[in-house]
């Protein structure tokens, strides 16, 4: 089932749209299988969870870190070398994250989580919050953090007009950032928005990224 997924999914996306299977709640076993299948990108919302998965699973996983991250956990997840952080939606955190890699001596690959879906999640920059960010040229002070693009989630809702406003909205807020040359950023590239119930509209909006949990896995049990 899983394996029949994953490659299913390797199918259908278009080339240069990468798939993270978000294994959150779901055991290494699943993992293992995915993996045998061909898939590299993990997905993971809980640092706990993941320091136990980075364990006992194969050492070239790219774990991405994609949940609500408090900053007393910053340090134990950079020591976990995740390969990008998905879901930065503070400067507080950002400027934790960037702490902590330096004291890794690592180079932390992270996302800006944008927030324009209605109520689905409070965290995240408002687009304007983040445009003002960048605009400020606060990234600048950075020393060991890398801001590989951004990272949404739409309305949950059967609304397909709403959906696609949403991923507009993210892309529109991505696209004037990598845009605008007086920043001068590098490697400004990786849009991040899709999960099962809406990949296909995400694709269509310009994702290049999408966050596939139980379209893979089925249900999760919290
Ligand atoms: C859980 C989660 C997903 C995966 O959701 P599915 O609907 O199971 O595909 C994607 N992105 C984020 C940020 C998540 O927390």
């Amino acid at each position: 089932m899983i394996a029949e997924e994953i490659k299913r999914l390797h199918a259908e996306l278009p080339e240069g749209v990468e798939l993270v299977a978000v294994s959150k709640f779901h055991p290494t076993e699943a993992i293992e299988e995915a993996y045998n299948a061909g898939q590299r990108i993990f997905g993971e919302s809980r640092v706990q969870e993941l320091a136990s998965k980075v364990e006992t699973l194969p050492a070239d996983i790219k774990w991405h870190f994609i949940g609500h991250l408090q900053t007393n956990k910053v340090k134990k997840l950079m020591s976990l070398h995740p390969a990008m952080i998905e879901s930065i939606d503070s400067v507080r955190l950002l400027e934790a994250v960037d702490a902590a890699a330096q004291t890794e001596g690592v180079t932390a690959r992270v996302l800006m989580q944008v927030h324009v879906a209605r109520e689905e999640t409070k965290f995240g920059f408002y687009p304007e919050e983040l445009l003002e960010f960048f605009q400020n040229r606060a990234f600048e002070s950075l020393r060991a953090t890398h801001i590989c693009g951004v990272m949404g989630m739409a309305s949950n809702t059967d609304d397909t007009e709403r959906v696609r406003a949403d991923f507009r909205a993210i892309r529109n807020v991505f696209s004037e950032i990598r845009d605008d040359e007086s920043l001068g950023l590098r490697g400004f590239d990786i849009l991040s928005m899709g999960m099962s119930g809406d990949w296909p509209l995400a694709v269509e909006e310009g994702s290049n990224l999408v966050r596939i949990g139980s379209a893979i896995f089925g249900q999760r049990v919290y």
